[in-house]
């Protein structure tokens, strides 16, 4: 089966990829289908966002789509920055501004209170325009200077207080079974799993599968 991925995220893209890569599904990001979405963010929640980035895919590439909206809650920040993690720093701030501004405002804080956690939600329309949404979330501790050279965004400053290493050092290996996006793929997981399944008994003319 395939669907599209409403994501201009490269490395969200190639996780996706990865966790689901035990299933009979290809993931084309909106790039790969040709198609040039503007995709706006303007939504107050991580679900709203998700929805209007899955909404937009699927109405541009005709295929069932998926969307990520995720982000970073830090408790000693009152949950940011949230919606907002990777605009932090500015609307054109890139992942090392982001997690330098970060460092600043955690400054003073201890590593004990340095808790935070990733969150993901996940929608999915059909061609028939139904909803789905999962979440996931990943809990972890802030550093006090970037560690590892993998992943990316605030990776580096995540902390794993299992393996007390951050995402960016442990690596896809690790990351790709414990991180919020995992999590809410693993919970996406019976409704995947069945919709392919109804598209291999009653594939559509275009080979799409169901809607
Ligand atoms: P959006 O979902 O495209 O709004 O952006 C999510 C932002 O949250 C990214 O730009 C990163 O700054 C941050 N983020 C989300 N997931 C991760 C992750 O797995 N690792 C590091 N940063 C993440």
């Amino acid at each position: 089966m395939e669907i599209a991925f409403a994501s201009n995220n490269k490395h969200k893209l190639e996780e996706v990829r990865q966790i689901l890569s035990g299933l009979p599904l290809t993931i084309h990001s909106l790039a790969d289908l040709g198609l040039e979405v503007e995709i706006s963010e303007d939504g107050q929640t991580f679900r709203e966002n998700a929805l209007i980035k899955a909404h937009l895919a699927a109405k541009a590439s005709g295929m069932i789509s998926l969307a990520d909206d995720s982000g970073l809650e830090v408790d000693a920040l009152n949950g940011a920055p949230g919606v907002r993690s990777a605009r932090f720093a500015g609307d054109k701030a890139d992942s090392s501004q982001n997690n330098k501004l970060l460092l600043e405002k955690l400054k003073n804080v201890p590593f004990d209170q340095r808790t935070a956690r990733f969150r993901c939600v996940l929608a999915l329309v059909t061609l028939a325009g139904e909803e789905h949404l999962w979440d996931g979330t990943c809990e972890g501790l802030i550093g006090f200077e970037e560690h590892g050279q993998r992943g990316f965004g605030y990776d580096p400053l995540f902390i794993l207080p299992a393996y007390q290493k951050t995402l960016a050092e442990l690596g896809p290996e690790i990351k790709n079974k414990l991180s919020h996006r995992a999590m809410a793929l693993k919970n996406a997981l019976p409704y995947l799993t069945r919709i392919i399944h109804l598209s291999q008994l009653i594939p559509s003319p275009s080979g799409r599968g169901l809607g």
